[in-house]
């Protein structure tokens, strides 16, 4: 096979697919790479890596997808790649695609056999392909609030651990899942007095074995959450209702409540957001003040730390790459159950049930 790695085109995507040492497997395995120049440049590979590992360099889009049979990206094609696709091509990559009907679409009239990272499924229900962007997220999370507490960002001048003598900072974590477990994991490193809310008295309990005591877990209701609330000086939204839109647990009474300066980090805003006063923002523009309250939610908080983010996610990729390089898409799904709960379109036709149901397309 011949594996195509085109450089990402979406706003400020600075991820790369494949890594030098994917492509070293890859040639191992037998097949031929093919990397668009400059296409990890922002996660630190140079061309030169990449090709010290055996990719034939090409200068455009065009040339990566004439020449190969599978493409592997990080996000979804936008419009202006449609035209680049052939009958036939195979895509492994984050789709989302029952938030893109017009995707959708595309993909199964120009029969291109996909499969989407986010949807391959272990047997305990885990997102394999899912869960390092949350790690990354959950852990930028407490280092952006930290920041956030400074002064010249608007905060109220609080150092997150404080110094002997001096409070630390309280942060309210609001669900207790991977991302949340990683924000705790550095809010605590970081020294603060650390709390997690989450209704899953399950997790709690895995929690309170992890952190033995240093953590404050509770389950939460509408009384507790507000009063913790009123009384931190970080509050981290991090819950995940999975297939829903996340649901608002923290209300602009609450944030009101709390002191002037203090920060509100909702990560979960790529579901919509569980915080009331919060509305997507950007690494360009990624804070704002609302009720005295310096907010950051980021929408895609893993773009900031590109390389982090490409080491992390192509670790877990590159297993299934192979299967798929050597197999195809169908064949490949029909040995791993994992990645057959991933398979998306394949020659024309939806395969995935959430997809189908999301637009209300044949199944
Ligand atoms: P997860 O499923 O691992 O954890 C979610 C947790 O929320 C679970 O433990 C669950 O019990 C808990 N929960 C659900 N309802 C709750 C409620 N009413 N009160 C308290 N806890 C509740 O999910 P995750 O991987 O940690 O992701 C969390 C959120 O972060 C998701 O919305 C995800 O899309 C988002 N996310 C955002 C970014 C970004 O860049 N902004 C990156 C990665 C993930």
């Amino acid at each position: 096979k011949v594996v195509g790695v085109p450089k990402e085109i979406k706003d400020r995507e600075g991820r790369v697919a494949l890594q030098p040492d994917g492509v070293h497997e890859l040639i191992h395995h037998g097949h031929e790479v093919v990397v668009q120049s400059g296409a990890g440049k922002t996660a630190g590979f140079s061309d030169g890596e990449y090709e010290r590992a055996g990719a034939r360099l090409v200068g455009s889009a065009g040339e990566v997808f004439g020449a190969s049979d599978l493409i592997v990206k990080v996000k979804e094609p936008i419009p202006s790649e449609y035209p680049l696709f052939r009958e036939g091509h195979e895509l492994f990559t984050y789709l989302h695609l029952a938030a893109d009907r017009e995707l959708t679409e595309f993909l199964l009239e120009r029969k291109v056999n996909s499969v989407a990272y986010e949807t391959v499924e272990d047997k305990d229900g885990s997102l394999p392909l899912l869960t390092p962007m949350s790690e990354v997220a959950g852990r930028m999370a407490t280092q952006a609030a930290a920041h956030c507490l400074e002064s010249p960002q608007g905060g109220a001048g609080i150092l997150m651990g404080g110094v002997p003598g001096t409070p630390a900072a309280r942060v309210t974590i609001v669900g207790g899942g991977v991302v949340g477990f990683e924000a705790a994991k550095i809010a605590v490193g970081m020294r603060a007095i650390v709390r997690v809310l989450d209704i899953n008295p399950k997790r709690l309990a895995y929690l309170g074995d992890v952190f033995g005591g240093t953590v404050d877990l509770v389950v939460p209701n509408r009384a507790r959450t507000a009063s913790y609330v009123a009384e931190s000086d970080v509050v981290i939204g991090a819950v995940l209702v999975a297939g829903a839109k996340a649901p608002k647990l923290i209300s602009r009474e609450m944030i009101a409540s709390m002191r002037p300066g203090s920060v509100a980090v909702d990560v979960a805003i790529d579901q919509g957001g569980c915080i009331e006063t919060a509305r997507p923002t950007t690494h360009s523009e990624p804070t704002f003040v609302e009720e005295g309250v310096v907010h950051y939610c980021v929408a895609n908080i893993p773009g900031a730390v590109a390389r982090t983010s490409t080491l992390a996610l192509t670790s877990v990729t590159l297993p299934y790459l192979l299967k798929i390089a050597a197999r195809g898409v169908e064949g490949a799904a029909r040995e791993d159950g994992s990645l057959l709960r991933g398979l998306s379109t394949l020659g024309g036709e939806l395969v995935s049930a959430p997809v189908a149901r999301a637009h209300e397309l044949p199944f």
